[in-house]
């Protein structure tokens, strides 16, 4: 951030320097001001060709210079900064320059008038001369080659200065661009040399000979290279397309999508909503500035992008802030210009929303939206696979009889515990319960198998509703079950232990007698014997618990006649 009293002070130097220069360039230097309608036409050549910006490898060359350059060698300083002036003002007004960072005017105008002035003294000490006589002179090109030079030159120079001393950032002393900058003089300076040659010889005419062709090329120049752009982007796509769906866990999806999209197009703001029992849930975001936080999670009511393109199921577009102000409330994201917000579909069903949104206008094109619908297509299908995914692993860890989690998903949990113990270091102790029922084979026999199963089945709801979320329960085998306590003591544990006791002891299980066949129901009246086993009391790693719960309890509960409460080590 740049602070307000560097500003404000850039206000103060711009209202009392740039009024200076142009006054003294003015008076001071050679000025021609009689063919204006020439001046008009080198001006309406300058933005149209600021406008299509030749592209090459995602450089720019802007042959602004080279046309600025005419201007000063035909009418003198003064003209040439005011041309050059009014490109800067609608570069920067066509790039969206917000209120907030309206300082950038009068800090372009300032340094880009200093160049100019700069460079007009170079050129002069060079003994070059203005007006249409001198294109022949060695002395003229020289002097005009040096002053070409010195414009890109003073350009960097003033640029590394207010990088440095104005926004505080590093730079590279001769980097990439830079070198490119100087790379792209040896073509706009002939193409310059040869624009003020035409207009000397044949007036207004030359302008156009040069000006026509040059502007149709760059624009050409540039379809192709955004169709070349396109296919860089469409081959992406479709390896961003396999990361995802090749990928299996719902989390990683998003991060994947989140990472790939965010170098895919280079954006302020992307927000992933999925959804989730009827609301639309934020599952990931991102902002430019990573100061802020969208503040609500879960989108209800507000008349967000995504909320729109939820309810109407259509996609939207926006290539600035006057498209959508009237209808659609970004809440605190204030300074968004162009938007696209797309439907996540999968099976014809809207699963979530995807928008991506930026603070300059005309940031995307309709290539961008195809893109992205690409992409959310492809982030339909992994969701889904993943969804498919863990419902699968959910089902292979859960007991058919009892619908209580299973011995391989318990034994997964303490051992994920196990691994993660040190990032759980608030938690002292763990505890781990093991239950079996008492003679239950008489049961069998006595009820029958199916009664035997009704009584596991009655057996594990109760034990779900005492267990709660202090732990996890499972079905360890066959009339066996685990119950993992975390943070429980062995103290709290027993008394876990005992309320299973009492509850089981104290209320009779129904079953129907199906060996006999008989329609009216049975009470039957069962005990468990319970084994307890504490970490770090009675052993050194997680993974013992369960073993040591288990000698518990035929060591200290069923050995001692069953029904009773063992702790390891106790009653031995
Ligand atoms: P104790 O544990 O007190 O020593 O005696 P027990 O009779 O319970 O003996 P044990 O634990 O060794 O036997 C387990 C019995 O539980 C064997 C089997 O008949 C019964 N059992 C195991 N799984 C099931 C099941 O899924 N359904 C039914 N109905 N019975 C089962
Ligand atoms: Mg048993
Ligand atoms: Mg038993």
């Amino acid at each position: 951030m740049v602070s307000k009293r560097k500003i404000g002070t850039l206000w103060v130097v711009w209202l009392l320097v740039w009024p200076t220069i142009l006054w003294f360039s003015y008076h001071n230097y050679y000025i021609h001001i009689d063919q204006i309608f020439d001046i008009i036409l080198f001006a309406v050549f300058m933005v149209l060709v600021s406008y299509f910006p030749l592209k090459i490898n995602n450089y720019q060359v802007f042959f602004t210079n080279g046309i600025s350059m005419v201007v000063f060698l035909m009418f003198g300083l003064f003209v040439e900064i005011i041309l050059v002036q009014i490109v800067i003002v609608i570069v920067l007004i066509n790039v969206g320059v917000r209120f907030k960072d309206s300082y950038r005017f009068p800090l372009n105008m300032l340094s880009i008038a200093l160049v100019s002035l700069v460079s007009a003294e170079v050129f002069y000490l060079a003994g070059g001369n203005h007006g249409a006589m001198f294109y022949e002179s060695p002395t003229q090109l020289f002097a005009t080659v040096l002053y070409g030079l010195s414009i890109i030159f003073f350009n960097l120079v003033f640029n590394k200065i207010i990088e440095r001393f104005f926004y505080n950032r590093r730079f590279r002393i001769f980097g990439d661009e830079d070198r490119w900058e100087f790379m792209t003089l040896l073509f706009v300076l002939p193409v310059g040399y040869v624009l003020y040659i035409l207009y000397a010889e044949i007036g207004t005419a030359g302008i156009f000979y040069l000006g026509v062709p040059f502007v149709f090329i760059s624009i050409i120049i540039q379809l192709l290279y955004s169709h070349q752009e396109l296919n860089n982007y469409l081959s992406k796509t479709s390896m961003i397309g396999h990361l995802l769906t090749k990928n299996l866990l719902k989390e990683e999806v998003y991060d994947i999508f989140m990472e790939e999209l965010k170098e895919l197009i280079k954006t302020d703001y992307i927000r992933v909503f999925i959804e989730e029992e009827g609301e639309l849930k934020l599952v990931r975001f991102y902002n430019f500035d990573q100061s802020m936080t969208p503040n609500k999670e879960r989108l209800r009511k507000n008349n967000a992008f995504s909320k729109i393109v939820w309810e109407t199921e259509e996609p939207l577009f926006f290539t600035r802030s006057k498209e959508w102000r009237d209808f659609v409330d970004p809440g605190r994201y204030k300074d968004i210009e162009s938007v696209i917000s797309l439907p996540i579909e999968y099976d014809n069903e809207i699963i979530g929303v995807v928008t991506v949104a930026s603070r300059q206008k005309y940031k995307f094109e309709k290539f961008h939206v195809e893109i992205l619908d690409i992409l959310t297509t492809y982030l339909g299908i992994a969701i889904q696979n993943a969804k498919n995914h863990e419902l699968t692993k959910l089902e292979s860890s859960i007991d058919g009889l009892t619908q209580i989690y299973n011995y391989k998903y318990f034994e997964n949990v303490i051992s994920s515990y196990e691994e993660n113990l040190h990032l759980n270091e608030e938690i002292s102790h763990y505890s781990v319960i093991l239950l079996d029922i008492d003679l239950f084979k008489q049961v069998n026999d006595t009820y029958g198998h199916e009664a035997g199963n009704e009584i596991l089945h009655e057996l594990a709801s109760r034990l779900s509703v005492i267990v709660e979320d202090k732990g996890l329960l499972a079905r360890f085998g066959g009339e066996e079950f685990a119950i993992f306590l975390p943070d429980f003591t062995a103290e709290k544990a027993r008394k876990v232990a005992k309320e299973i006791r009492d509850n089981i002891k104290e209320r009779n299980f129904i079953v129907q007698n199906h060996i006999l066949d008989q329609t009216e129901p049975q009470e039957v009246a069962i005990t468990v014997s319970i084994g307890i086993a504490t970490y770090p009391d009675h052993c050194e790693s997680l993974l013992e618990l369960i073993r040591h719960a288990d000698r518990a309890m035929y060591v200290g509960a069923k050995n001692k006649g069953r029904d009773r409460i063992a702790l390891y080590g106790e009653n031995e």
